[in-house]
């Protein structure tokens, strides 16, 4: 089954619901950037909002979402745009650690691997300026941290709910989530039925894992009072290309540049995202010194 989200309004166009399936999104993240288990599990989830976050925008915008934490995974960066395309990488993909004890024992410990940090979002919104907003992380596990930041940023009180379930060959087994969000004629009464059903929502990787659909999910969530609107394909997607980095390379100052040419006799240069390796040979790089001259 592919990656996909459906966007609807529920209970009377008083919420606005997005679920998302991500399994082979996250998968594909874990192997290009050899994530460990609970690196693979703060990623993914990372991943999964974002790339819900991006169905948000209009066509020809986008955003940047940023984690900057103080645990052993550290940073986490990631695009997203309405096109269901997401791209990311993070610092340290080496993390794997459990709860040792309490409810969560054996589980991956996604909040110590993250630790104590900040969540910003970028909006590139065709403008000249970017907006930045930022939210404190609340429990580092990513769910609370993206409600909390709709509640503080965006003033949109909302519940999300991610999930990402690693294999024991470290593989990618279910991943997905959804994101609810109240609008500001919701009644008392809805708030309290939807809080009820969360309660009593299995974990959203279990019910991937089961082979429910974003659709049947999305029932669930809305008691069957949905009405969808939109059924988007998620993707790992990186547009990286060679002209791309032959203009960050005619960036370069000019010792760099030199150094490029005349000690390497060439460049290699790998890509953040998608890891994809571009080759530029002596004379291509004599021929963008050359252009960046006139
Ligand atoms: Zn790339």
């Amino acid at each position: 089954m592919k990656d996909y989200a459906l966007i609807a309004y529920a209970y009377d166009k008083t919420v606005r619901i997005y679920v998302s399936t991500t399994t082979n999104l996250v998968e594909e993240a874990r192997q290009i950037h050899q994530t460990w288990p609970t690196a693979t599990a703060a990623f993914g989830r990372f991943l999964t909002a974002s790339a819900m976050m991006g169905l948000m925008y209009k066509k020809g915008e986008r955003i940047t979402l940023k984690i900057k934490s103080e645990g052993p995974i550290s940073n986490m960066l990631v695009e997203a745009n309405p096109e269901g395309e997401v791209r990311g990488e993070i610092n340290n993909p080496e993390v794997y650690m459990k709860y040792e004890d309490g409810p969560k024992k054996g589980k991956l410990n996604v909040g110590t691997a993250v630790g104590p940090g900040f969540l910003y979002v970028t909006k590139d919104l065709n403008m000249k300026e970017y907006f930045t907003s930022s939210a404190q992380l609340q429990t580092s596990e990513i769910a609370d941290d993206f409600t909390y930041y709709f509640a503080l940023s965006e003033q949109v009180p909302s519940s999300v709910g991610l999930g990402v379930l690693v294999n024991v060959d470290q593989s990618v087994l279910a991943s997905g989530g959804y994101i609810l969000q109240l609008m500001p004629q919701v009644s008392e009464e809805t708030v309290s039925h939807l809080e009820r059903v969360i309660q009593n929502l299995p974990p959203i990787t279990t019910l991937i894992h089961d082979g429910k659909t974003p659709e049947e999910i999305l029932n669930l969530l809305s008691d069957g009072t949905h009405q969808i609107l939109d059924k988007k394909p998620l993707s790992y997607t990186c547009h990286c290309s060679k002209e791309g980095f032959s203009k960050s390379l005619a960036a370069l100052d000019q010792e760099t540049m030199n150094d490029l040419i005349y000690e390497d006799e060439g460049a290699e240069i790998i890509c953040h995202f998608c890891h994809k390796k571009y080759h530029f040979t002596k004379s291509e790089l004599e021929d963008i010194n050359n252009q960046r001259k006139k």
